[in-house]
């Protein structure tokens, strides 16, 4: 009996200790998380940032702005003191808009000379600048459509009208059922005969500005230009059509793509003081479309991401583990950052304990989304009452992000998902603009995000 007994008490002790220790150490992380969010919340450092680097505007792959914006961006970390900053040369896709752009009504009596608001997808083909592609014009609403009436879209332009779908409690599910129209539109209606292709932007925004994105052309099949067309006058053509359906419209674009294009991942760090070999990547993509600022897709984000190791510094705590911020270039239209520090990090003997992805706006907080490693979820989730004081109020498996997907050697990958109400009125357009962005929104980000990388850096995963 008292062999069994000594040891009973002492699993008694030691289970009362580590609560109380466990009690401890949470109680002293939510003073440290508190003190994240007050800093972030008052001195709107990352803020002031954010509207330095959109000053500079948008930052499309391989164009003259975006080397502009990396050399911005590789100053910066070095004036905020980082450890080490380097940039991480990448070959990217260079596809220009240029300045002509028109869709007009010319064959019709009541709608002509109508201009369309309309923007070419990124790697469109142009067309002749004098003549341009004249056509009638086909209105689908669905891919069954589109097969249903194949024989009538031979020499006309596709018109794919498809709504946003609002009937989702957040919007990423609406934007991911009709991407795929933006994406292969082109190819699925020129395989028919089709001389272009208009889709009715992708947006929860009800104006006339045209949101944007990268298309994919099928091998094979002729390459044909492709735009999106504003709401109000997307609305305005379908009636339009309903009215005249024999009614011609005339595209003309100057975009074009060029040779690939010498450019650069930006990456900063601190070097941890305890174990320098176990990385912490936090990162947004550093490339834009050519449309707004590109301020919450995704300069928020990475701006957010450097803040993070910035709070560490304004905070004085000495991270334990290596934090390092990418500014991942050309998520946009290749990922060709992404894939190539993915295989910088595949090479490398570190261990890459996570990383962290924000590119969904600078939003208030909701919750992080973690993939692979069971483990960590769990771990990340009994933070949660950490994680609250920065008005995180979930942690979800599956969905990080895309730049981070590519680092396969990672345990675990975590995505940073604010509200998504309002993301798609700004995605790949004009809109998307520093004044659009709430600095209070963006710094509880930022402060979310420093308490998730503070609790990772002291616990491990
Ligand atoms: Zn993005």
């Amino acid at each position: 009996m008292k062999k069994l007994f000594i040891p009973f008490l002492l699993l008694i002790f030691l289970a009362g200790n580590t609560f109380s220790q466990k009690e401890k150490n949470e109680k002293s992380y939510i003073t440290i998380a508190d003190s994240i969010v007050k800093t972030a919340m008052t001195d709107q450092k990352g803020y002031a940032i954010l509207g330095d680097l959109c000053k500079i505007g948008p930052r499309l792959s391989g164009s003259e702005n975006s080397l502009k914006a990396i050399e911005w961006a590789m100053a910066k970390m070095i004036s905020l003191g980082f450890d080490s900053v380097w940039l991480q040369p990448v070959m990217v896709p260079h596809w220009e808009r240029g300045k002509t752009e028109s869709a007009v009504i010319v064959s019709s009596n009541k709608f002509k000379n109508k201009k369309l608001a309309i923007a070419a997808f990124g790697g469109s083909v142009g067309t002749d600048l004098s003549k341009g592609i004249t056509a009638k014009v086909i209105e689908i609403h669905s891919w069954a459509e589109l097969t249903t009436k194949k024989q009538e879209v031979k020499d006309k332009i596709v018109f794919f009208n498809v709504p946003f779908d609002n009937s989702f409690p957040t919007s990423f599910p609406a934007y991911g059922k009709n991407v795929g129209y933006r994406v292969q539109g082109a190819s699925e209606a020129a395989k028919h005969g089709a001389k272009g292709m208009i889709l009715r932007s992708i947006t929860s925004k009800n104006d006339n500005v045209p949101h944007v994105g990268v298309l994919h052309y099928t091998d094979s099949i002729p390459q044909v230009p492709a735009v999106a067309i504003g709401i109000t006058d997307a609305d305005f053509l379908s009636n339009a059509l309903k009215k005249e359906p024999e009614l011609k419209l005339q595209l003309k674009l100057s975009c074009k793509t060029l040779p690939e294009a010498q450019s650069y991942n930006v990456i900063g760090e601190m070097k941890g003081t305890e174990f320098p070999d176990q990385v912490i990547v936090i990162g947004g993509h550093f490339d834009s479309w050519d449309k707004g600022d590109g301020a919450h897709d995704d300069a928020a984000g990475c701006v957010q991401s450097m803040e993070v190791l910035d709070l560490f510094k304004r905070l004085q705590i000495k991270p334990k583990r290596t934090i390092r911020c990418v500014f991942f270039i050309n998520e946009e239209n290749g990922s060709r950052g992404g894939i190539a520090y993915g295989e910088f990090a595949a090479a490398s003997k570190e261990k890459h304990l996570t990383a962290i992805e924000s590119d969904r706006g600078a939003f208030t907080p909701q919750g992080f989304a973690v993939d692979k490693d069971s483990a960590s979820f769990l771990k990340i989730g009994s933070w949660k009452n950490i994680l609250e004081r920065a008005g995180i109020s979930w942690v979800k498996q599956g969905g990080s992000g895309v730049d981070v997907s590519y680092i396969k050697n990672a345990k675990c990958l975590i995505g940073y998902v604010p509200d998504s109400q309002r993301y798609f009125d700004y995605h790949h357009s004009a809109n998307d603009i520093f004044t659009e962005v709430n600095p209070r929104e963006f710094e509880l980000g930022s402060a979310a995000m420093t308490v998730l990388v503070f609790l990772i850096d002291r616990e491990g995963l």
